[in-house]
């Protein structure tokens, strides 16, 4: 269980504490795309986003996403908000695609946290790769198909989360 549990649980994206990820000597922040910086069927960016990629890089973090979206879409995306490294079709929780970005930027497994949504791809995926954790709500309820199978699972786990006083849905930590 503790592998789909987040270290860090969010509303959404711009209430994560920097400082906090600072103290924690992150300097890799690693998004998510669909449903964790915009609804999985938004294909641009916005100015929230790109002020929290601005905030991110004034605190000495780098961004980097790491999507299982294809790469129309994720490199759209990427494009658009100024992003110059994307990991797409990346198969969350396979934690191939965050080591790559952990090479590239030079950093280590401790330096580095992955932004998502989901327990099963995200949350999974990041412990897999003995990496930090943020868990953000999805930013609409609506989801893909696939997702949506996901999610049938995730309420399981929530479920047992609850039970077992580990951690409550919609109980943020920030
Ligand atoms: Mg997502």
């Amino acid at each position: 269980m503790s592998l789909f549990k987040p270290d860090y649980y969010v509303r959404n994206f711009e209430n994560i504490n920097m400082d906090r990820l600072k103290r924690r000597g992150i300097k890799l922040l690693l998004c998510d795309i669909d449903n964790t910086l915009v609804a999985f069927n938004d294909p641009d960016s916005n100015e929230k986003v790109k002020r929290f990629i601005k905030k991110a890089r004034a605190n000495g973090i780098e961004i980097a996403l790491c999507s299982n979206a294809r790469p129309a879409r994720a490199k759209r995306f990427a494009h658009d908000l100024g992003v110059e490294k994307v990991y797409y079709l990346s198969f969350k929780p396979w934690p191939r695609n965050i080591t790559k970005a952990m090479k590239h930027f030079r950093v280590s497994r401790n330096q580095t946290a992955l932004l998502g949504d989901q327990l099963l791809t995200d949350m999974l995926g990041g412990h897999l790769a003995g990496i930090y954790t943020i868990l953000t709500a999805p930013i609409i309820e609506k989801d893909k198909f696939d997702t949506q199978i996901n999610r049938f699972f995730e309420g399981f786990i929530y479920r047992r989360f609850k039970k077992k006083n580990i951690l409550t849905k919609g109980d943020f930590d920030d």
